[in-house]
């Protein structure tokens, strides 16, 4: 992928959307020097590409002014243009004080997500006026994006300190497009939760209408924090969130570098020289080895330092003959940092003082920022690139390594936590708190043959090669497009719109059709605890003298009826393949052909599944429900794997869906809840409207079936219904709206 073909891209699809960039950080820093206003340029390879694509179309990037000579350079409305001279897109500035960069920026952003995210609970650290600080700094961005936004733009929003901009800006403008790319890891629920008012932060991500996260595996352990919180409708094939009437689509994006770049600068003449240099100044021995990070504590230096002592323990033959260069640039100059690069210095220099000598120094130890034109050298040179981090969202440093080794002698141990990990073949890859495996790792890499290393590093640098930055914008971008351009269905609020339904329902009859569990009932641990509340009961028991009243479950019969215990109603149990109309049972269909089959599949997962705890699995005998609700999060690839492995292959017989925290094994013949309703309506529901409401993916056939004939309300929001009620919790305040009426 080329620069010019990513921008003829963008100039045919985004020339009349007007992108607007929201980051923390900005592209062009104004600072005052002795000497004047000096502008400091993009310094990331991201910053760069962004700011290409914005040279390229045009747009506005707003971010924290945070530059000494900022504010000197702005017009009134806060805004700049960019580059210098070349004028090719607005800088919107905003402004935040010094209590607000403390608690938005160094408080809820770097103590509390930053950490939280990289697993190291035990760096969280919580004030009330952090939250504050960063909702009060969110909003400022929001209203700086809305400030700025045309109509048909595209909000493009990075990273984790603007968690709550989304859902301000969806709820201002809904026809806006935004995207917000997820630049760290996200953890599992069981992690997550640890996090103070981890609702807000996803329910402000939801305002998003895609969430881009560097792995598949980050898109589904945030489906799994919203699972576990939020009462909003999943779609686990599509990976879809609907809440609110609002639907999120998440996909997998892995970042990368401007692979060309590297490799250009890595080639160079300049290059060849700072390596002759650098080996001269420094002192290196013949074998090098590099490590280029912050000074941050999820790139485990102190292990990586650990691991090296160990090294020069063991393998004795390396002493005088190899070092390892490290490049570690103080960050966030506050604690925990602080505390953090004094321990890793006073590592490094205890190995130092243990195996030196007058003229060799195991470990190299630089603490200056080095830029990517000279930054390419060190890369060049090594034997070893070492990357060690605890959890990392990708790592680019992996890529950059890679596509500076043009001469393909370095090879790559890389930490099996780190995103790149699990993106690239070619390394070899450590377990960070394995110190032994790692330092006996260096030693087999320092022996690799020559040939090993060239095909590793082939391999490696191909992968990059095809997925460079550009690709990964181009990625997003059309993801963008088609979103955009198929706008995914969206649903209101029922209370919103309550005037309006009530003028058009009060004169209608009313055929009132209710699911159970998730919506009289909230959601429980097992099925026999998920129980309907005596006011709800009482209320259908009132209403049901009003209208016509239908429960409709997923359910045996005989269950459905027991748990809700109300006479003289409908019910529909397994999803509507029995009915009982009061005085007659009508059971849809005879399904002994294929009970023998589902008996089989059940018995194979019970087998199969019994070393996982907590997987409930209930024969309703027309149908089968796997519940996994109590299975913990780290068993669930396990489960979903052996699921789709015994059910495959059945697909002509048996319709397999996904709700809740469980799988559905129905047979396809079997009516479902929208065959339920048509049925009920026909045979009991002449001259009357139905209204239905339903929480979970089963629903879906019976807001189908509604459609523009009735009422449509989902809980939580499905883009299928027409009409929303956010949590279970309202449920009661639709029944009594219909009471009201
Ligand atoms: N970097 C740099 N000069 C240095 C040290 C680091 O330019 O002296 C750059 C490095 O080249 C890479 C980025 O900082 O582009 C670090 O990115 P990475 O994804 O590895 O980790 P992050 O710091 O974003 O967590």
């Amino acid at each position: 992928m080329t620069e010019a073909q990513l921008n003829a891209f963008i100039e045919e699809n985004f020339s009349e959307r007007n992108l607007v960039i929201i980051s923390n950080r900005e592209p062009y820093v104004h600072k005052k020097t002795l000497a004047g206003i000096k502008t400091e340029s993009p310094a990331g390879g991201l910053t760069s590409a962004m700011d290409n694509v914005l040279k390229a179309v045009g747009g506005t990037w707003i971010a924290w002014g945070s530059g000494s000579a900022d504010r000197d350079t702005v017009d009134e409305n806060d805004r700049v243009s960019v580059p210098e001279g070349d004028n090719a897109y607005i800088l919107k500035r905003v402004w935040l004080n010094k209590g607000l960069v403390d608690n938005y920026y160094h408080g809820y952003s770097n103590q509390v997500l930053w950490p939280l995210c990289h697993t190291a609970l035990n760096r969280i650290y919580f004030r009330r006026r952090y939250w504050e600080g960063y909702v009060r700094a969110n909003f400022l961005f929001a209203e700086a994006a809305l400030e700025e936004a045309h109509e048909n733009s595209v909000i493009w929003i990075h990273d984790y300190h603007l968690c709550i901009a989304p859902k301000l800006i969806k709820e201002k403008r809904p026809d806006l497009t935004t995207i917000h790319f997820w630049h760290i890891p996200w953890p599992d629920w069981s992690v997550f939760r640890a996090c103070p008012r981890h609702s807000q932060v996803l329910e402000g991500l939801l305002g998003n209408d895609i969430i881009g996260f560097q792995l598949p595996i980050f898109a589904a352990n945030f489906m799994d924090c919203i699972e576990n919180s939020i009462d909003a409708t999943i779609d686990q094939d599509n990976l879809t969130i609907t809440y609110r009437g609002h639907t999120t689509r998440l996909k997998a994006f892995p970042i990368s570098i401007d692979f060309k770049n590297f490799e250009t600068m890595s080639s160079s003449k300049r290059t060849e020289r700072a390596m002759i240099n650098l080996k001269r100044k420094l002192h290196l021995p013949p074998m090098i080895g590099i490590g280029v990070d912050r000074l941050e504590y999820t790139k485990g230096l102190m292990m990586r330092l650990q691991a090296l002592n160990l090294f020069f323990e063991k393998y004795d033959s390396f002493r005088g003959i190899f070092s390892f260069v490290q490049l570690a640039v103080p960050t966030r100059l506050k604690e925990p940092y602080l505390s953090y690069k004094k321990g890793v210095e006073a590592m490094a220099s205890g190995i130092n003082s243990r195996y030196g000598t007058p003229d060799w120094q195991p470990i190299i130890y630089l603490d200056n920022k080095v830029d990517h034109k000279d930054l390419v050298a060190y890369y060049r040179m090594a034997d070893i690139g070492i990357i060690s981090s605890i959890y990392d969202g990708m790592n680019l440093v992996a890529k950059e390594f890679a596509a500076s080794q043009v001469d393909e002698k370095g090879t790559l141990i890389l930490s099996e936590m780190a995103g790149a990990a699990e993106e690239l073949d070619g390394a070899i890859l450590v377990n960070p708190y394995d110190t032994e495996n790692f330092a006996d790792s260096i030693n087999i890499v320092l022996k690799m043959s020559e040939d090993e290393r060239k095909n590793r590093m082939r391999v490696l640098r191909k992968q990059i090669i095809d997925n460079d930055i550009y690709k990964w914008i181009l990625d997003i971008l059309s993801e963008v497009a088609s979103v955009s351009s198929v706008m995914l269905k969206e649903c209101k609020d029922f209370f919103d719109s309550s005037a309006q339904l009530r003028k058009e329902l009060s004169s209608k009859e009313l055929f009132l059709f209710l699911d159970y569990d998730g919506t009289l009932a909230p959601i429980a641990e097992t099925p026999e605890t998920a129980v309907i509340n005596d006011a709800t009961r009482e209320i259908i028991n009132m209403l049901k003298g009003k209208y016509k009243v239908a429960i409709i479950s997923g359910r045996q019969l005989e269950d459905i009826m027991n748990m809700v215990q109300i006479n003289d109603i409908y019910y529909a149990g397994n999803h509507g393949s029995e009915i009982w109309s009061g005085d007659e049972m009508f059971l849809s269909q005879d399904f002994t052909d294929v009970r023998s089959r589902l008996k089989d599949i059940l018995k194979r997962l019970e087998n199969e599944l019994t070393h996982i705890p907590g997987v409930l699995i209930e024969d309703k005998g027309i149908t089968a429900s796997v519940h996994y609700r109590k299975v913990w999060t780290k068993d669930h690839g396990e489960l979903f794997s052996i699921f789709n492995n015994v059910t495959k292959g059945c697909e002509d017989i048996f319709r397999i869906t996904s709700g809740k925290k469980v799988f559905e094994i129905r047979p396809v013949k079997a009516w479902n809840k929208g065959d339920a309703v048509r049925w009920i309506m026909k045979n009991y529901g002449e001259g009357t409207l139905p209204v239905y409401i339903g929480d979970d993916t089963t629903d879906e056939d019976a807001f189908k079936e509604i459609g523009d004939g009735g009422v449509s309300v989902s809980v939580g929001g499905n883009p299928e219904s027409e009409y929303f009620v956010s949590t279970q919790a309202e449920v009661i305040d639709f029944l009594k709206f219909f009471l009201d009426l």
